[in-house]
């Protein structure tokens, strides 16, 4: 029997089977029964008719998002949080692969605290003016950012109101004497320092004196107290998803201390030892040492190249408060009004 032969049998029995059933040969789909009735008056789930019409095909005058779906601003904002281990993913992942990734994000984000006391970095001016001529600092040991040492010298300096011994020389020397207290510091020695990023030394404070074994050494200028910051490796920025000039926020310190440190300038460049700086006062009160952890919780942007924030009457006043002056040449955009209060408190300058 060939193949076309077994079809023409098949065609054959098929049409016979048809004519004998009334050409309803084919048993009729019949509709399961649900198992039971859990609501009287309810569809049953298989009804369809407890899925909305628009979840299938949605209308054009819709928003645009199927209703089973979160809007899609919140599902970035979740998103983003997830990302930055803040929050539970927006979507189920499922899987254990989430917890691990959220954990190991957390990890990759936190960075060791160094606690700075009171220093000096001393030009080499300074340092002979101190010390005697054709002295240069000599190292005792090297600290954490790469070529900077902690020097065997240390001098006194004297303010208005008192007088701190054994202030430790940052070596190498540098360009300009810089002395970099803690808030506390400098109301213990009378004087009322701004805060400042470390070579920033515009509007810094002078009125102390330096004494070392040689000689004395008066400062119209140099002291600060340091912006706390975070120092970034090269290769390390990626990875903290940072760059130079950002400020980030940090999260740090024991159960009942714990808190959240604000502008934590990021300074991101070859010699540079990822380590975040903090001075002894927020040490203490975060109730944080050298070798603690901090979190990075939050970031700014660094402000774009040649965008001039706005500066306001506010801000004029701000500025007044800790010491500092306004000038025309700025960096930033002076209103009609500020510049007026600048001139009313005096410390408006046309030069740049
Ligand atoms: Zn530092």
């Amino acid at each position: 029997m060939t193949k076309d032969e077994v079809q023409k049998l098949v065609e054959m029995v098929a049409g016979r089977l048809a004519e004998a059933q009334d050409r309803t040969w084919l048993p009729t789909p019949v509709r399961p029964e649900p198992p039971g009735d859990p609501m009287p008056g309810a569809l049953p789930a298989w009804a369809g008719g407890a899925q909305g019409l628009s979840d299938v095909a949605p209308t054009r005058r819709s928003t645009g998002q199927p209703r089973h779906r979160p809007a899609y601003p919140a599902m970035v904002v979740a998103a983003r949080q997830a990302a930055a281990a803040r929050g539970p993913a927006p979507l189920p992942s499922g899987s254990a692969a989430g917890a691990e990734r959220r954990a190991s994000t957390k990890t990759r984000r936190e960075v060791k605290i160094g606690v700075s006391n009171r220093h000096i970095h001393v030009s080499a001016a300074d340092f002979e003016a101190l010390f005697g001529k054709g002295r240069s600092p000599s190292v005792q040991r090297p600290i954490s950012q790469p070529g900077q040492f902690a020097s065997g010298e240390t001098v006194a300096v004297a303010g208005p109101k008192g007088r701190i011994e054994g202030v430790r020389i940052v070596g190498p020397a540098r360009g300009a004497t810089q002395l970099e207290l803690s808030p506390a510091d400098c109301r213990a020695l009378g004087i009322e320092a701004p805060v400042r990023v470390s070579g920033a030394l515009e509007g810094s404070a002078g009125g102390l004196t330096l004494e070392g074994p040689a000689g004395k050494v008066a400062l119209a200028g140099g002291v600060i107290v340091a912006q706390r910051h975070l120092h970034v490796a090269p290769q390390d920025g990626t990875v903290l998803g940072v760059k130079d000039g950002d400020r980030v926020a940090l999260e740090c310190g024991p159960a009942g201390r714990r808190m959240t440190l604000h502008d934590v300038v990021v300074r991101l460049g070859p010699g540079h030892a990822t380590e975040v700086h903090l001075d002894l006062d927020e040490a203490n009160a975060a109730g944080v040492k050298t070798g603690d952890s901090a979190a990075i919780v939050g970031r700014s942007a660094a402000p774009v190249r040649g965008r001039r924030a706005l500066l306001t009457e506010r801000g004029v006043a701000q500025m007044a408060a800790r010491g500092e002056k306004v000038s025309a040449g700025g960096p930033y955009l002076v209103t009609p009004a500020a510049r007026d209060r600048a001139k009313a408190l005096g410390i408006w300058r046309e030069e740049t």
